[in-house]
C-alpha cells in the first residue's frame, strides 16, 4: 500500500497538478504537522484518498485556519483504515508559555496512556497493537535535535518498545543536509522523518485468524 507522508514544508511540486503523477498509486495521506490547511486540502482534493493528520507545534497564532477540511485529526486516537492500524500524537516538547500543541514528557505519557485501551483491543482483535504511529516530534535520540523545542520524546521510545508499531512517522525536525538520516530502523520499527514529503510502500498485514 502506497502512502504519501507530508510534514513541515510546502513542496511546490505537490502543490501543483504534477502531484497526480508524482503520487500515482497513493491510497492514504498522512500529515505530521506544521502545514497550512489549504495545502493539505489541495492534496486531498487532487488525490481523493483519506487524510489523517496530527498538528505540529505551530499554527493558529495568526488566527489562520489550521485544521484541514476533508481530513481526520488523529491526535490521541487509534483508527483502522484500509487494513492499517494507525494512531496519532500531536505537538512538540513544551518550550514556552504558550502551551497549545506543546507537551511535557509527563503530559505525553498521559496521552499515550489514553491510547492504551484501544491498542489492547487491536492486540486482541488483530494480533498486533499498531502499524503506524504518526507524530509531529521525533522519538528521543532519533532524528531529534539538541535544543529543547526539537528534542524528541522519551515516551515515544517507550511506546516503540512496548507496542512495536512497524512505523513511526514524524516531522518537526527540518532537514537541511541531505546526508542527514531520515529513515532509521530500530527494533521492530522504522522511524521516518516526513519533512517535506516521503512516499512509502507499506505491506498490509493479513488479519490474524
Ligand atoms: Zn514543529
Amino acid at each position: 500500500m502506497r502512502i504519501l507522508a507530508v510534514s513541515d514544508l510546502v513542496n511546490e511540486m505537490l502543490h501543483s497538478p504534477a502531484l497526480v503523477e508524482r503520487a500515482r498509486g497513493v491510497e492514504l495521506i498522512l500529515s505530521c504537522g506544521d502545514l497550512p490547511a489549504d495545502y493539505l486540502e489541495y492534496i486531498v482534493s487532487l488525490l481523493n484518498v483519506p487524510l489523517f493528520y496530527v498538528m505540529g507545534n505551530h499554527g493558529g497564532d495568526g488566527g489562520e485556519k489550521i485544521f484541514p477540511d476533508g481530513g481526520e485529526n488523529l491526535d490521541g486516537r487509534v483508527i483502522e483504515s484500509q487494513g492499517l492500524l494507525i494512531a496519532g500524537l500531536e505537538g512538540s516538547p513544551r518550550y514556552n508559555n504558550r502551551p497549545r500543541f506543546q507537551y511535557t514528557e509527563n503530559e505525553m505519557r498521559a496521552k499515550i496512556a489514553g491510547l492504551t485501551p484501544a491498542l489492547m483491543v487491536n492486540r486482541a482483535r488483530y494480533g498486533r497493537y499498531l502499524d503506524i504511529l504518526i507524530t509531529h516530534a521525533p522519538p528521543f535520540g532519533i532524528h531529534d535535535g539538541e535544543d529543547l523545542p526539537h528534542r524528541g520524546f522519551k515516551s515515544f521510545v517507550w511506546f516503540m518498545d512496548n507496542y512495536k508499531p512497524r512505523y513511526v512517522i514524524h516531522g518537526h525536525k527540518h532537514v537541511y543536509d541531505l546526508r542527514e538520516a531520515t529513515i532509521t530502523p530500530r527494533g521492530a520499527t522504522t522511524i521516518v522523518n516526513a519533512y517535506g514529503f516521503k512516499i512509502l510502500d507499506i505491506e498490509k498485514v493479513k488479519r490474524k485468524t
